[in-house]
C-alpha cells in the first residue's frame, strides 16, 4: 500500500521530495518490470554511454530547431541514413521527419498521399479510399477514422500465408483508391507482406486504367530488421519498388532508442503536396519536416544519431542476428514440445503445418482474395514467436486456453499477452495467440521463458 492518498485532488500541503520520490517508487514495483514485459515492442536496454546521453539531454525540445542547430543536424543525417539503407535513387532527394512514432508518421504519410489524390483528381463529392490488408496497425484505422477515408480491408489469414494477398488487393482498386497500406513486420504475427508483388499488380492495374496507385510502407519493426537480415537480401520492399512513396518505422523498436521516435521518409519532396509543405513548420535544405507534435524532447533523436555511429552497419547486423536466432531457438523448441504450434514466420515451419497451409491455398479458387501466386519465404519476418496451442494438444485438453496460460505466466511477473486473430484460422475460425518479442533484454531469457510456458501449462492439464 503507498501512503500516498489516491483520492484525486491536489494535495494542500507540501511534501519532501525526497520522501514522495520514494513512495512513487514503492508503489511502481508492483508493475511488471520492462524486461519481463515480454509482448512489448518498444526497447527496453540501452548502455550506460546512451543512458548518459538521454538524461543530459532530456530536457531539450525538438521544437527549438535553431537554438540545437546541432541536434536538427543529427535529424537530418538520420533521415539520410534511413533513406539510403531503405535504397532511395541515386538521383532522388527524399525528405523526412522525426515523429513521435510509427503511428504519426503513418498519419503523416496518409494524409501525404489523400492530398496528393485530391490534387490530381477533381475531388469534389467524391470519397477516397484506401487498402489494408486486416493484418495492420490499428493506427492505420485511426487514420482513416480521422481523416475520413475509407478503409478497404483484404482479409489476410492462414490461407494468405498471414501477408497480403495481391489479388485482394487488385480486387479493390478504383479511381478512388488513394494509396495502399503495408506492412513490414505485422504486430499480429511479425510476416512481411510482398511488397513487390504488390507493386506489380498495380502496375497491371495502371497500365490498364492509367491510374498511378502510391503505396506506403509501414515498416514500423521491419524497417530496421530487414536492412540487416541477410534471408532478406531477395526481399524487395523498399523503394526499389516504383510504387513506393514513403516508409516509416519506429525509433524506439528495432531502431533500439529509447521512446519516443519515429521516422517518415518520402522517396521525394515532390511526393509532399506543396499544401503540406506550407504548413511545414520548418524548412532547413533539402530537408522538410511537418510533424503533428509540437514540443517533446530530443533525447531519443540524439541517441538514434548514437546508435548509428556507435553500432554502424555491423552492430546492427550483429543484433539483428542475435535476436532473429533466439526467435527461431525458442520457435523450434515451443514446436517440439507438442504443447504449441508457432504461427510467426522466425522458424523453419514443420513440414505438417506447411502441408496444411498448401493444402489450404489449392483448395481456393483462384479468385479467392487470399490465393496467392507464390508463398513467402518463410525464413524471413520479426523477431518475434507468435504461437497457440498445437492441434493435437489441444484436442485432448479442451479445458486449457491460452488465456488462461497468459494469466498464470502474469501472476508468475511476466507478461505474455494474448490476443485473438478472428477469421485468421484455416476454415475462417478465430486463432488465439500468445507474443514474445525477441529484444535484447528478453534474449537471457528465453530457456526460463520456455520453462515457465511448459510448467504451467502442465499445471493447467492437472486442473
Ligand atoms: C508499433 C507499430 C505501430 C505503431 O508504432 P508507434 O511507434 O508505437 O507509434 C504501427 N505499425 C506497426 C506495424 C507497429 O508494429
Amino acid at each position: 500500500m503507498s501512503y500516498l492518498l489516491k483520492n484525486g485532488l491536489l494535495p494542500p500541503g507540501s511534501d519532501s521530495p525526497s520522501r514522495v520520490a520514494s513512495a512513487i517508487k514503492k508503489d511502481m514495483e508492483r508493475d511488471i518490470p520492462p524486461n519481463r514485459n515480454l509482448g512489448s515492442f518498444i526497447c527496453t536496454q540501452h548502455s550506460a554511454a546512451a543512458t548518459e546521453l538521454i538524461c543530459s539531454n532530456f530536457f531539450k525540445n525538438q521544437a527549438c530547431v535553431e537554438e540545437y542547430g546541432t541536434v536538427s543536424e543529427y535529424l537530418d543525417q538520420c533521415i539520410s541514413i534511413l533513406s539510403r539503407l531503405w535504397n532511395s535513387g541515386e538521383n532522388e532527394l527524399p525528405v523526412g521527419a522525426a515523429t513521435t512514432g510509427s503511428s504519426e508518421g503513418i498519419m503523416l504519410a496518409g494524409l501525404a498521399m489523400k492530398r496528393a489524390w485530391e490534387e490530381k483528381k477533381n475531388a469534389v463529392g467524391r470519397r477516397p479510399n484506401v487498402i489494408v490488408g486486416s493484418n495492420a496497425h490499428t493506427c492505420i484505422f485511426k487514420f482513416t477514422t480521422y481523416f475520413d477515408v475509407e478503409a478497404r480491408v483484404v482479409p489476410v489469414n492462414a490461407c494468405s500465408g498471414f501477408a497480403m494477398a495481391p489479388l485482394g488487393v487488385r480486387q479493390r482498386l478504383d479511381q478512388e483508391t488513394v494509396g495502399v497500406f503495408l506492412t513490414l513486420g505485422s504486430t499480429f504475427t511479425g510476416h512481411y507482406d510482398p511488397v513487390q508483388e504488390i507493386g506489380q499488380c498495380l502496375d497491371d492495374y495502371e497500365r490498364q486504367t492509367g491510374h498511378f496507385i502510391p503505396i506506403h510502407v509501414d515498416a514500423a519493426s521491419g524497417g530496421f530488421v530487414a536492412p540487416f537480415d541477410p534471408a532478406c537480401d531477395n526481399v524487395i520492399w523498399d523503394f526499389r519498388v516504383r510504387q513506393v512513396r514513403s516508409i516509416n518505422a519506429s525509433g524506439h523498436k528495432f531502431g533500439f532508442s529509447p521512446c519516443a521516435v519515429g521516422w517518415l521518409v518520402w522517396r521525394d519532396q515532390s511526393c509532399i503536396p506543396p499544401r503540406l509543405l506550407m504548413e511545414s513548420v520548418y524548412l532547413r535544405g533539402t530537408q522538410t519536416a511537418f510533424t503533428l507534435s509540437f514540443s517533446r524532447s530530443y533525447a531519443p533523436v540524439i541517441v538514434q544519431y548514437f546508435n548509428f555511429h556507435s553500432l554502424g552497419n555491423k552492430g546492427y547486423q550483429e543484433r539483428m542476428a542475435t535476436l532473429l536466432s533466439g526467435a527461431g531457438r525458442l520457435s523450434s523448441e515451443l514446436n517440439g514440445s507438442g504443447y504449441f504450434r508457432c504461427i510467426s514466420p522466425g522458424h523453419e515451419p514443420s513440414p505438417q503445418i506447411e502441408k496444411q497451409e498448401r493444402m489450404i491455398c489449392l483448395c481456393h479458387e483462384i479468385n479467392c482474395p487470399s490465393y496467392r501466386t507464390s508463398q513467402p519465404p518463410s525464413a524471413t519476418g520479426l523477431p518475434v514467436v507468435v504461437f497457440t496451442l498445437s492441434d493435437t494438444f489441444a484436442a485432448q485438453h479442451p479445458q486449457v486456453t491460452i488465456s488462461d496460460l497468459s494469466d498464470r505466466v502474469y501472476h508468475k511477473g511476466f507478461s505474455i499477452p494474448y490476443y485473438a486473430l478472428p477469421y485468421w484460422g484455416p476454415d475462417g475460425r478465430g486463432i488465439d495467440v500468445l507474443r514474445v518479442v525477441v529484444r535484447q533484454d528478453i534474449v537471457p531469457q528465453l530457456s526460463i521463458i520456455y520453462d515457465l510456458l511448459t510448467h504451467e501449462i502442465r499445471q493447467l492439464c492437472k486442473e
